[in-house]
């Protein structure tokens, strides 16, 4: 309606719609919308828009409502519209301008009312929120482009997309790590920005932002940046761990940890340390896990109150060792030829395990035998 709206001035347009409700906007609500400066209406810059379209117009401009139910050909090609627009990626950018001559300043004082007023409290906030969110280095598209640029970039790697999504069903990465690396990629969590669309109630935007840190909760927010207890304590665990095995540490982010199967570690001389790329993988995706974890339960059942450091620590050796026993377990059962065996275990395991060289012969398959994972300080 815009677009036909903007046709030169002195020809006479027929407008049809089959939406009442933009119908009564601009004819019998118009004066009532404008007296409220539009403070009810959802679309209220397009509306604005439109009407100032229509004013400024020299001849008629007619408008007609017609019935969904009528077949009218205008609406099925509307609604075409409506699908093929819904299908794209990215919505398209409205060259949305309003001649300063028809802009409405505000509400009419007369008219304005407590709950008006809220209204206007809350569009204003929203609106701030939304320019803290298109502005956040924060607001990283996740996709699988930032994986392959980081690997690339830290390990001097050049990594096709599909080796990455492939990367995430490695045998070292376990089931419920490998769905959360899956959906991360494919940006499906409801966090950050989400909670900001058109479509959101009000009584949810507030959920887009860390109560925390006030920054917009993305996933490299959570992941990398937030500043609750979480995610540097966890980090920092995995350090103290690495740096004791005597491999140089790189710090988390999306090519380390996300791309954790596609890391690739060698010897001065250049050759490949397999066990050591193992031990990487297993760790670095379930330490980033764990942080995903560790924020859902923050936010959702201690209903933001934060974890101690103690807690994350605690939580973070008690994934590790979990995970050995997994493996250990698994180990006794394996069959196949890609399966791990108990020796390959062993030698993945072996640079983290407290008082390796102290175990029985067989440890890995021996049950009784308690294992534990080195604190990191010595
Ligand atoms: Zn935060």
């Amino acid at each position: 309606m815009l677009v036909v709206a903007r046709i030169e001035g002195n020809t006479r347009v027929l407008e049809v719609t089959d939406s009442k409700s933009l119908f009564e906007s601009l004819t019998k609500c118009m004066q009532k919308q404008d007296d409220e400066a539009y403070l009810r209406q959802y679309n209220a810059t397009l509306q604005q828009a439109l009407l100032a379209e229509i004013r400024s117009r020299k001849v008629r401009t007619s408008l007609k409502l017609v019935q969904k139910k009528d077949s009218h050909l205008g609406s099925a090609n509307a609604k075409k519209l409506v699908i093929s627009g819904a299908k794209k990626p990215f919505p398209d950018t409205l060259q949305i301008r309003i001649a300063y001559k028809w802009t409405t300043s505000g509400a009419k004082l007369s008219k304005m009312t407590q709950e008006l007023a809220y209204r206007a409290i809350r569009r204003l906030q929203l609106s701030a929120r939304r320019h803290i969110a298109s502005c956040s280095p924060d607001r990283i598209s996740p996709s699988s482009t930032l994986v392959q640029d980081r690997v690339l970039e830290v390990f001097n790697i050049d990594i096709t997309e599909g080796k990455i999504w492939r990367s995430i069903r490695s045998k070292h990465i376990s089931g419920m790590a490998s769905q959360f690396l899956w959906k991360v990629m494919h940006d499906i969590y409801m966090i950050g920005h989400r909670w900001l669309q058109e479509s959101m109630l009000e009584e949810y935007h507030d959920r887009a932002i860390c109560v925390v840190c006030g920054n917009v909760e993305s996933i490299d927010h959570i992941l990398f940046r937030c500043e609750a207890v979480g995610q540097a304590e966890v980090w920092g665990e995995l350090r103290k761990v690495w740096e004791n095995m005597g491999v140089p540490w790189k710090d988390p982010d999306w090519g380390t940890a996300l791309g954790t199967g596609c890391v690739v570690i060698k010897t001065d001389k250049g050759i490949r340390r397999r066990p050591i790329k193992a031990l990487w993988t297993i760790l670095w995706s379930e330490t980033v896990h764990l942080i995903w974890k560790l924020h859902c339960e923050r936010v959702i059942r201690k209903n933001g109150e934060e974890f101690t450091f103690q807690e994350v620590k605690n939580a973070w050796h008690a994934t590790i060792e979990r995970r050995l026993t997994l493996d250990r377990r698994t180990a006794v059962l394996a069959k196949g030829k890609t399966d791990l065996k108990q020796g390959d275990v062993e030698c993945i395991w072996a640079p983290i395990v407290e008082n390796y060289r102290d175990l029985p012969k067989g440890w890995v398959g021996n049950s009784r035998v308690l294992v534990d994972i080195k604190s990191g300080q010595g």
